[in-house]
């Protein structure tokens, strides 16, 4: 991993911390924005920001346990349930999309191929209303001109001929996965290549002084124009927040099992689980629990997700289980993010709460942030995931 585990001491101890770079940053060392957070969303920010020539610091606090990143399935399922109901439907597909053209520039920029991949999701139908609901899918993504089929019971047998029910299935061929670990090690990277700053901190608070923000402070004071919120689930224990974040941890477990043998590589959904390839494993998930800040799996969760992995896939369950593990999605009161300046606090930008879509929508986001920091009027996929729809006040 690029960031390594590091105690964290109290404010100003006098140790001067060191950038990732080697460079030493100081108090008076002036940033134009200040990162808080290098999981997905904020180094994707972080990189786009240094690209687009801003002086970048990216604060990242090391390696708790809980960050969303290290326990994502990495899938790229911009269109696997998407329907006239889902406000997120163009920006996951511009997500994707983005990632696509991006994953091959990281590989050439930092060496780390980030292992996009993009075999297509099928949806698999678990009985007849839930295929009535996934043929009204396929029908409105094809309405829409996006490239989705409906596979009948037959064609899904001749394609998975492991998957347990005959009831069709939702084909999104364009749908991608990715390396949640190597994707996020190499956005870091390429943003210390554009020249960002990248430091091991814990970000306490935000600085201000007559009433306007200067920065943030963790084992220093770190001095910018503006400041990034990107923390995850940890963004509303911040000090100095104009208000509360509506940001909740949601837990969500899973496990890797052995690749069946003679299977070949493949993303499967069924209702409420999924089953991913990854370096010859089966990644499967996972629930979605309010536990607070706990990150350890449960036996109940995990029997959870075996008892819908078996319903769809049954010899899959019988392979012995490798790993398992839980992670904490930032989720707010109506499932979408919120992207944009804080209307109370000049130069404080909220890039939080992507919930279960944070690796699809990081290189977005990036984009989002970017242009809007940059005072661009006209910013693509704001609308839904702006901060006023909360905080008009
Ligand atoms: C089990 C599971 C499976 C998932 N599968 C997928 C998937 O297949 N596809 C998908 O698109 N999404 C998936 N997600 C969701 C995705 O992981 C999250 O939406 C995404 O990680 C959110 O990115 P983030 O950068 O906002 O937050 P996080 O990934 O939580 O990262 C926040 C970062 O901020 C750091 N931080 C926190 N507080 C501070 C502080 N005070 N100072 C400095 N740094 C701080 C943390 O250490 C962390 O690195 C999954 C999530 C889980 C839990």
């Amino acid at each position: 991993m690029f960031l390594r585990t590091e105690a964290v001491s109290p404010r100003r101890t006098g140790d001067v911390p060191k950038s990732f770079l080697g460079q030493p940053v100081t108090q008076a060392t002036r940033y134009d924005v200040i990162v808080v957070g290098g999981g997905p969303v904020g180094a994707a920010c972080a990189r786009d920001l240094a690209e687009a020539g801003r002086r970048v610091l990216l604060l990242e606090r090391g390696d708790a346990p809980g960050a969303g990143w290290r326990a994502a399935a990495g899938m790229l399922a911009a269109q696997v349930a998407g329907g006239e109901d889902d406000p997120l439907f163009e920006m996951g597909i511009a997500g994707r999309e983005r990632l696509a053209d991006l994953a091959p520039r990281l590989k050439a920029s930092t060496g780390i191929d980030v292992g996009y991949w993009h075999p297509g999701i099928a949806r698999i139908a678990m009985d007849e209303p839930d295929a009535a609901w996934l043929r009204s899918r396929v029908a409105w993504q094809r309405q829409q001109g996006h490239l989705c089929d409906w596979f009948d019971a037959g064609e899904v047998r001749a394609r998975w001929p492991y998957v347990a029910p005959g009831f069709g299935a939702l084909w999104s061929l364009r749908d991608a996965a990715v390396h949640p670990l190597k994707l996020v090690d190499a956005l870091v990277a390429d943003a210390a290549r554009l020249g960002a700053t990248v430091v091991q901190d814990r970000v306490l608070g935000l600085e201000k002084a007559g009433g306007k923000l200067i920065g943030v402070f963790g084992r220093e004071s770190y001095a910018a124009e503006h400041v990034v919120l990107a923390a995850g689930a940890w963004a509303r224990e911040l000090t100095g927040l104009p208000r509360p974040i509506a940001v909740e941890p949601v837990r969500g477990q899973m496990a890797a099992l052995a690749w069946p043998e003679g299977v070949p590589p493949a993303i499967i959904h069924g209702r409420g689980c999924y089953v991913v390839a990854r370096d010859g494993e089966a990644v499967v998930g996972s629930t979605m629990e309010h536990a607070g800040y706990t990150a350890e799996p449960t036996e109940d969760g995990l029997k959870e997700v075996m008892a819908k992995i078996g319903m769809l896939w049954p010899q899959a369950v019988q392979e012995p289980r490798l790993r398992t593990w839980a992670g904490l999605r930032p989720v707010t009161p109506d499932g979408l993010p919120i992207i944009g300046a804080e209307p109370k606090l000049p130069g404080l930008w909220y890039a939080l709460g992507h919930g279960r879509n944070g690796i699809l929508l990081s290189a977005v986001t990036g984009q989002i942030i970017t242009s809007l920091i940059n005072g661009e009027k006209e910013v693509n996929h704001l609308e839904r995931v702006r901060p006023e729809r909360f905080w008009a006040w």
